[in-house]
């Protein structure tokens, strides 16, 4: 080490850009345990306070994807992959994934589990019996080549400054930084060797961004880096502020995205079709996929292709080739043996939902971790009757909580309903997809 950590510490405190240099002999330093935790957390600070600017966030991004390896797949095809970041009944790789494979664009997709009061990929597949998500990068390349498709999570290969200073963040109240939030999810996704990324942007009370323009500020970060890397890049900014269609659980989620694949329709106590957001998003997100690999020639083009495969079951086929290649079975999911039925005592227009609370409430109910090593009942979750917008009466359960601990589900229950404003007309509302950026 040919510098001193306390002033480079001093220089970002100060407000003053980094050099590459400086970044990357920090971050390598850290990697390697060269420096402590200590100084880290002071740099991590002083970077949450002072923020980077783009040269800076690049360089922070390039010494994380070097710092593990990347990973290259054989030249001649488009590999595209999405990016969610994160919320509550997000399933929608689930769909997205087997539809754009269907079309033969390869999707090398590395996940990620529950984050904070947000679901994860990976705990959602898990909850298929004999799924495995633990495959080697040979296995995930292999499938990738033959199958189009491959679900995996973060192996220790990849980005390992990435998990060493992400766990420090997590403990030191420094996770909400663009920057680091930029470098953290790009270095990430740079190393699953893809040409072109979609970003699922999301805003809203169950999202890490609670604005659009919050939202529009993180999507220009992500899209910059994407840039910088020669990468093609789009942006969907969607709604978080309920959760995402019917479901917020494991295999609750699964079965959702299963019913879609399997065309159908779930009509609430309102009569609309419960399942239509989550289709809407994943057909949407699978046909930006298609467009940006150059597939179809037009996004109207790649829709209707989208769309087509979903309705003709090729999806559906992919999904099952896929869950059996990497050992699951899609008959065996697991039900819940308990559920609880919650009524409102009020009537009239549900207006806003406190989506965080409702993921918080679904990690109490065991659809998610309380602390790193809790195990999950897979087949906790919630059960969304009425979206917002839509009547509320006090006849029909507004949401049912569904599991396997019959006493979580009772105490999860006392002050659920606190979580939802009710007033006396519809209220106006952004779309769900508000806006895109490519
Ligand atoms: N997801 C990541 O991978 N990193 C962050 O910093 C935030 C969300």
């Amino acid at each position: 080490m040919s510098f001193l950590p306390a002033e480079v510490i001093k220089k970002k405190r100060d407000n003053n850009p980094l050099s590459e240099l400086e970044i990357s002999e920090f971050i390598v330093g850290y990697t390697k345990g060269q420096i402590p935790d200590y100084q880290m957390s002071a740099l991590l600070m002083a970077i949450f306070l002072r923020g980077m600017n783009s040269d800076e966030t690049l360089a922070l991004t390039k010494v994380m994807l070097d710092s593990g390896e990347k990973i290259s797949f054989p030249p001649g095809k488009i590999y595209v992959d999405k990016h969610s970041t994160g919320g509550v009944g997000d399933k929608t790789s689930l769909i997205l994934g087997p539809i754009v494979a269907a079309a033969g664009v390869p999707v090398p997709m590395i996940s990620g589990r529950g984050l904070g009061h947000t679901g994860g990929t990976l705990d959602k597949l898990e909850s298929i019996p004999g799924f495995s998500t633990q495959l080697s990068l040979g296995q995930f390349k292999r499938q990738i080549e033959n199958a189009n498709l491959c679900f995996i999570g973060q192996t220790k290969e990849i980005c390992p400054a990435d998990k060493k200073i992400y766990a420090l963040r997590d403990v030191t109240a420094t996770v909400e930084s663009l920057p680091l939030i930029c470098a953290s999810i790009m270095s990430k996704k740079l190393a699953e060797g893809i040409d072109a990324l979609v970003l699922d942007v999301k805003f809203g009370s169950g999202a890490f961004m609670k604005t659009l323009s919050q939202a529009e500020a993180l999507a220009q970060g992500l899209m910059d880096i994407a840039r910088g890397y020669k990468k093609k890049v789009a942006a969907l900014l969607t709604s978080m502020d309920q959760p995402l269609g019917r479901f917020a659980g494991n295999a609750l989620e699964v079965f959702e995205c299963l019913e879609i694949l399997e065309g159908k329709s779930y009509f609430g106590p309102n009569g609309s079709d419960l399942y239509a957001e989550t289709r809407e998003l994943s057909v949407e997100l699978a046909a930006q996929m298609i467009w940006i690999s150059g597939r179809e020639a037009s996004l109207s083009k790649s829709l209707e292709l989208a769309t087509n495969i979903l309705v003709s079951g090729k999806a559906l086929e992919k999904f099952i080739e896929i869950v059996e290649l990497q050992g699951g079975k899609t008959q065996g999911i697991p039900k819940p043996i308990f559920k609880k039925e919650i009524y409102s005592s009020e009537v009239g227009f549900l207006q806003t939902v406190n989506t965080e609370g409702l993921g918080i409430a679904g990690i109490l109910i065991g659809a998610g971790r309380g602390k790193i090593e809790d195990t999950i009942d897979p087949t906790a979750g919630i059960e969304f009757h009425i979206k917002i917008g839509e009547k509320v009466t006090t006849s029909a359960p507004m949401l049912t909580l569904w599991g396997n601990n019959k006493e979580k589900l009772d105490q999860a229950s006392v002050d659920i309903l606190k979580l939802f404003e009710i007033g006396n007309h519809p209220p106006g509302r952004l779309p769900l997809i508000a806006k895109i950026l490519n």
